[in-house]
C-alpha cells in the first residue's frame, strides 16, 4: 500500500479515553476507531492484523482436523431456552425483538446453535466424530467495557465445537485442541501459558485458560516459572497419534499454572519458592470439556453399534483472535510504538522514501516497492524524515528499508530492524533477501 493514498489515521498526541498502553498505540497507529462503548471499526492496518491472526488460527485449526463453518450472529432466544441459558445468562446477552415481535439475541456464544445443527443433520455413530469451527463477530454486553479492543462488546471470535462418542474420545478432542491452541499463539510470536481455570456460564468440569503475561492483565495468576521458557508447541508431538496427545497434556499440566478462581494454595507451597511466580494475565482462550450437558438438554443422540442411542460428549474451544491483537502489544512494544512480531505485523516492511520528489530516491523506492508488493507499506507521502520515522515505528512493522538519496545513488538502502534496533548499509538485494 502508499502510504499517501491509505486511510492510516496516526495520531501524536496521547488519546485521553485510553487508559492501557495497547489502547493507546491501535488508536495512535489508526487500527480501530471507536464507534460506540466497546465497539470498533477496524481500518485498513487494523483489519490486516486480525486477518493475519484469523489465518494463523485456521491453518493450525487445519491441520488439528477442524472444519470451518460460520453460523449466523442473531440467534432465536428458542433455542437458548432448550438449554436453559435464556434466563441464566443475565444482561450480558443483548436481546433483540424482530417486527413480528419475536425474541432473537445477538449470539455471545455457539454451543446452543451448532448442537440444533448437528441435531439435524448426524444420525448415527458413524458420523462422529466431529470437530467444527467458526471465527465470527460475538455480542456481549459487558458492564465495563474497557481497555479497547481487550475488552470490546463486539468482539471476534473463533469458538469451536467437539462431538465424541464417549469420554476417553471427548478427552483425546480436548488434548488436541489444547496442543493446536500452544501451536497458533507460538506461530503467532507470543507466549501464553495453559491455566486450569473454572469454567463459568458454558458449564462443565474439565478448563483450561490460555494467558498472555501482562501487567495489565484481569486475571491473577500463579504459575511455575518453567513456563517462562519451555517449549510450549512442541513439534514432534503429532496430533493423531493418542500418545503424542497425552505426553503433551502431561508436559503443560504437570506444571503449576491456575488463575486466582482455581488457585490452589496447598499444591502451591509444594514449589520451591524460587520456581513460584505470580503475576497478571490477559485471558486470549479457554477449551471446555462438559459432556453431555447440551445434548441432553437440547435432545441430540446418535444411534450407537448396539441400536442403543448415545448423547455424543462435548467440549468447546475460544480465541479471543480481536482480544489478542491488543494483548500482543500488550507483550510486544516499546516508548516508540508497537512491535509487532512477524506473524501477525500489518506489513512486513515499510520503504521510507526521505527525499520525495528526488528521481533517483524515487526510483529505488519504487523498485522496492515493486518487488515487495502487497507485503510492504510505501511511505511515499510528502513529509518529513522525523515524522516517517516515528510513524513507522509507531505502527511497528518489523523492517524498514529506508531510502535517501546518497545511498540511492550508490543502489544502498539503510534496513531497520524494529525489534532490535539494529540498522545495516546493505545493496538492494541483500536488504530484499532479508525482509522476503
Ligand atoms: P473474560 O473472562 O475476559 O470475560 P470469558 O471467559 O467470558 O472472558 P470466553 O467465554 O471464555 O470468555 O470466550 C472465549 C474468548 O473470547 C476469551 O478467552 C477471550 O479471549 C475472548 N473474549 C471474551 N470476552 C471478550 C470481550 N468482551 N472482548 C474481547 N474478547 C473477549
Ligand atoms: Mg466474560
Ligand atoms: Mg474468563
Ligand atoms: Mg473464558
Amino acid at each position: 500500500m502508499r502510504l499517501s493514498r491509505s486511510l492510516i489515521p496516526t495520531i501524536k498526541e496521547t488519546p485521553a479515553e485510553a487508559q492501557i498502553v495497547s489502547h493507546r498505540l491501535m488508536l495512535r497507529a489508526g487500527m480501530i476507531r471507536q464507534q460506540s462503548a466497546g465497539i470498533y471499526a477496524w481500518l485498513p492496518s487494523g483489519l490486516r492484523v486480525l486477518h493475519n491472526i484469523a489465518n494463523i488460527v485456521r491453518a493450525e485449526q487445519a491441520r488439528a482436523g477442524a472444519q470451518e463453518i460460520l453460523m449466523p450472529t442473531i440467534q432465536s432466544a428458542d433455542l437458548w431456552r432448550e438449554s436453559g441459558r435464556y434466563d441464566a445468562y443475565g444482561p450480558e446477552m443483548l436481546r433483540i425483538r424482530d417486527r413480528h415481535d419475536r425474541e432473537m439475541l445477538y449470539g455471545p456464544t455457539n454451543e446452543e446453535m451448532l448442537t440444533a445443527i448437528m441435531r439435524e443433520s448426524v444420525q448415527s455413530y458413524r458420523d462422529l466424530p466431529q470437530m467444527l469451527y467458526q471465527i465470527q463477530w460475538k455480542f456481549r454486553d459487558e458492564v465495563r467495557p474497557r481497555f479497547g479492543v481487550l475488552r470490546g462488546r463486539e468482539f471476534y471470535m473463533k469458538d469451536g465445537y467437539s462431538f465424541d462418542l464417549d469420554y476417553a474420545a471427548a478427552v483425546s478432542s480436548y488434548r488436541r485442541m489444547m496442543l493446536s491452541y500452544m501451536r497458533i499463539f507460538r506461530t503467532m510470536g507470543v507466549r501464553a501459558i495453559p491455566m486450569r481455570a473454572d469454567t463459568g456460564p458454558i458449564g462443565g468440569d474439565l478448563s483450561h485458560e490460555f494467558h498472555i503475561l501482562a501487567p495489565t492483565g484481569e486475571s491473577g495468576v500463579f504459575y511455575d516459572k518453567a513456563f517462562e521458557s519451555i517449549d510450549l508447541g512442541n513439534d514432534t508431538y503429532n496430533y493423531d497419534t493418542q500418545a503424542d496427545l497425552d505426553a503433551f497434556f502431561d508436559q503443560m499440566t504437570t506444571l503449576y499454572a491456575a488463575t486466582d478462581e482455581k488457585h490452589d494454595t496447598e499444591a502451591w507451597a509444594k514449589i520451591p519458592e524460587s520456581d513460584r511466580r505470580e503475576g497478571r494475565g490477559i485471558e486470549v482462550g479457554q477449551i471446555f470439556y462438559f459432556g453431555t450437558k447440551y445434548s441432553e438438554k437440547m435432545g441430540f443422540s446418535v444411534v450407537g453399534p448396539d441400536g442403543a442411542r448415545i448423547h455424543p460428549e462435548m467440549g468447546s474451544y475460544g480465541i479471543g483472535v480481536s482480544r489478542l491483537t491488543g494483548a500482543i502489544i500488550e507483550a510486544s512494544h516499546d516508548d516508540a510504538g508497537i512491535i509487532w512480531p512477524d506473524a501477525v505485523a500489518p506489513f512486513r516492511a515499510a520503504i521510507l522514501n526521505l527525499r520525495q520528489g528526488d528521481a533517483t530516491t524515487d526510483k529505488l523506492c519504487e523498485d522496492l516497492y515493486a518487488r515487495l508488493g502487497d507485503a510492504a507499506l510505501y511511505d511515499d507521502r510528502d513529509a518529513r524524515a522525523g515524522e516517517k520515522f516515528a510513524d513507522a515505528d509507531l505502527m511497528g512493522h518489523p523492517w524498514q528499508l529506508i531510502v535517501g538519496p546518497r545511498g540511492a545513488a550508490k543502489n544502498q538502502v539503510e534496513l531497520k530492524r524494529r525489534h532490535t534496533g539494529e540498522r545495516a548499509e546493505l545493496s538492494l538485494e541483500d536488504a530484499l533477501a532479508k525482509v522476503l
